[in-house]
């Protein structure tokens, strides 16, 4: 199956998330047949990875927003393991602290893009500037309103600059979010995760929804689309979005580069310091 024509919103479409079953396997019935394929998705990844740091010519970067406990930091956790830190960095985006605040929303998106070679991850976005922010009223309509075009033209810009995007919705339903929130009060390892806000921002689901709808539908580009993984089986969102990106980074061109030496050179050094060492060795053995 071909997930990034399954699970893509087509420039320009309408997007109703509660029409896209959040439950959604294919094939698979388990994550048994799906373990060995995420194993040689990721390893693809990471290939693909060391490619893409070596040429240093693109850049590449994710965006993964989704609502409370839809497996953002699942997704990083499992699939990110085998890139290389040199060349793969992580960004959350928290409320914005006062410099941030003190600057366009783009402008700290902008900072954290990837430099050529390198990977990031945007976990949350700029897109929360018109997801929370609209939700919750932080600025007036005719300010976040105007930002789906400035977020595309940015976009646009990165995207011209050698940067591909990918944009991951992950789709949950309000039980399995309850379902989660249960796992994290029973087990303690997982009480960290808990939010003062979880259950507040819970009862603004229909809103969020509507926010992310207009989100996705007006920013789903040729250059930085977006895809809605069905996300209640957290084996099945590690599946799509790991061919997802490995299939993008497939399409990259990705070689290693020539060789910035000349090598018939370099090994007339190597033979010359290799003999002078073997001289060394056998003067002081005499
Ligand atoms: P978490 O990802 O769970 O660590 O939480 C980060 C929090 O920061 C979330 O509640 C986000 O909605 C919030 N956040 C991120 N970006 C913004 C923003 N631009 N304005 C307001 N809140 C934000
Ligand atoms: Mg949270």
């Amino acid at each position: 199956m071909n997930y990034r024509k399954k699970f893509i919103v087509e420039p320009g479409s309408k997007v109703r998330l509660t029409k896209i079953d959040p439950s959604y396997t294919g094939k698979h019935e388990s994550d048994k047949t799906a373990i060995p394929e995420i194993a040689k998705d990721v390893g693809r990844m990471d290939r693909l990875q060391y490619l893409l740091y070596a040429d240093a010519s693109q850049s590449l970067l994710i965006v993964l927003q989704a609502l409370d406990a839809a497996g953002k930091d699942g997704v990083i956790r499992h699939l990110f393991t085998g890139m290389n830190p040199e060349g793969t960095s992580v960004f959350g985006f928290k409320q914005p602290n006062e410099s941030e605040l003190a600057h366009d929303f783009l402008w700290r998106a902008h900072l954290h893009a990837p430099g050529n070679g390198e990977v990031v991850i945007f976990n949350r976005s700029h897109y929360e500037d018109v997801l929370v922010v609209r939700v919750h009223k932080l600025v007036p309509r005719s300010v976040w309103s105007k930002r789906y075009d400035l977020i595309n033209d940015f976009e646009k810009m990165l995207a011209d600059n050698h940067t591909r995007i990918l944009k991951f919705y992950l789709h949950i339903s309000p039980d399995e979010q309850l379902a989660r929130f249960k796992q994290r009060l029973d087990d303690p390892g997982r009480n960290w995760k808990i939010s003062e806000s979880d259950y507040s921002e819970r009862e603004l689901w229909p809103k969020y929804v509507e926010a992310y709808e207009d989100a996705i539908a007006f920013t789903s580009t040729k250059h930085a689309p977006w895809y809605v993984i069905p996300s209640n089986h957290k084996w099945f969102r590690n599946l799509a979005v790991s061919q997802i990106i490995a299939d993008t980074m497939e399409e990259m061109g990705l070689k290693l580069p020539p060789s910035r030496v000349d090598i018939a050179d370099i090994r007339r050094k190597y033979h010359a310091a290799k003999r002078e060492t073997r001289g060394k060795t056998s003067k002081a053995s005499r």
